[in-house]
């Protein structure tokens, strides 16, 4: 397939500036790598984060992005198993190195070699990227499109977290309603759990959206649900939550932190994590997790709800996200 020499990107230059608009040369694959041409790529909470200078040492300039669905265009001559013509999803997982002790028990998650795909290699805020062939997940036709971007760290992470939360568990807290809760609450519902939904104060369209979903109770986070909850998931970045969801927590229960970023935990008593109650947080994600969820997801089936910008308005979309202004997932397309 034919590929032009230059692309668009929205590029960081440096934390706390607004991306540019640039025109760059298009990458070379290396020979475990693919060159993908990006069909849409979604913004996440992470990309604010890296923006704002909170998630320290970025690659710069960098092209943010880490939530990419594309069709490959040309591949490395060591790549097997994908063909140009595949439509693939690259998460934030880029490359790990299978040597360090993580790699090696299964945790891959927490590779000391990792490179991670919008953060420290460039990512999907433009028109073509690369990718190990490794770290490509394929996707199924139905989601090569804007819909299927969200599912690529949003659905991941939620994932990912979900899997955290212990056997045995009906009653699930979920607190921050956006892009990762509307995709995991469509999961967790379909495998008979029941959802109490918590968001901003005040935040009556979340709640809506939360209900409409299927959720069993949706209120403010400050607010105690009608029933103890087995676990909790926290996809808000705002560390007061924890001893609030703990708070709400049954004997012997979970509270996952999903994020990669959280404002400081306040201090507690101890009362409320007696009864063997966990906290605990997730990293990333394997490649098992990727596999595993993608099975699940044409079973559900997900749909993502997608508010579409295009590649050129990325820093409005950041705005928007930071302002909780985005109804579902923002997503940029190419
Ligand atoms: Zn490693
Ligand atoms: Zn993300």
């Amino acid at each position: 397939m034919d590929t032009p020499d230059s692309m668009q990107a929205m590029v960081l230059e440096e934390a706390n500036h607004p991306l540019r608009l640039k025109t760059i040369p298009v990458p070379s694959p290396n020979e475990q790598q693919v060159l993908v041409k990006i069909i849409a790529c979604g913004v996440c909470r992470t990309d604010l984060h890296i923006v704002d200078g909170e998630l320290n040492k970025p690659k710069l300039p960098l092209i943010p992005g880490h939530e990419i669905v594309g069709v490959i265009v040309k591949k490395g001559r060591e790549v097997t198993t994908l063909d140009e013509g595949d439509v693939v999803g690259i998460p934030w997982l880029g490359y790990t190195c299978g040597k360090c002790k993580y790699c090696r028990t299964g945790k891959e998650n927490l590779c000391e070699n990792a490179l991670f795909t919008g953060y420290t290699i460039d990512g999907g805020y433009a028109e073509y990227t690369v990718a190990y062939e490794k770290y490509c997940f394929p996707l199924s036709e139905g989601y090569a499109t804007a819909s299927g971007s969200p599912l690529l760290c949003a659905g991941l992470i939620g994932y990912r977290s979900y899997s955290m939360v212990g056997d045995h568990v009906t009653n699930l807290g979920i607190y921050g309603f956006g892009a990762a809760a509307h995709i995991l609450i469509q999961l967790a519902i379909y495998q008979n759990k029941r959802i109490f939904a918590f968001t901003r104060e005040g935040d009556k369209d979340a709640q809506a959206f939360a209900l409409n979903l299927g959720a069993v109770w949706a209120g403010d986070s400050a607010q105690s649900p009608p029933e103890k909850l087995d676990a909790a998931i926290i996809f808000a970045p705002v560390g007061n939550l924890v001893p609030q969801a703990l708070m709400n927590l049954d004997k012997g229960g979970t509270v996952v932190c999903g994020g990669i970023h959280m404002s400081d935990i306040p201090s507690f008593p101890y009362k409320i994590l007696w009864e063997e109650r966990v906290i605990r947080s997730v990293a990333n994600l394997t490649r098992k997790d990727g596999e595993d969820f993608f099975k699940l997801v044409p079973k559900v089936p997900i749909k993502t709800e997608t508010e579409i910008f295009p590649l050129q308005k990325a820093n409005v979309a950041l705005d928007n996200l930071k302002s909780g202004n985005v109804h579902g997932a923002a997503v940029l397309v190419m």
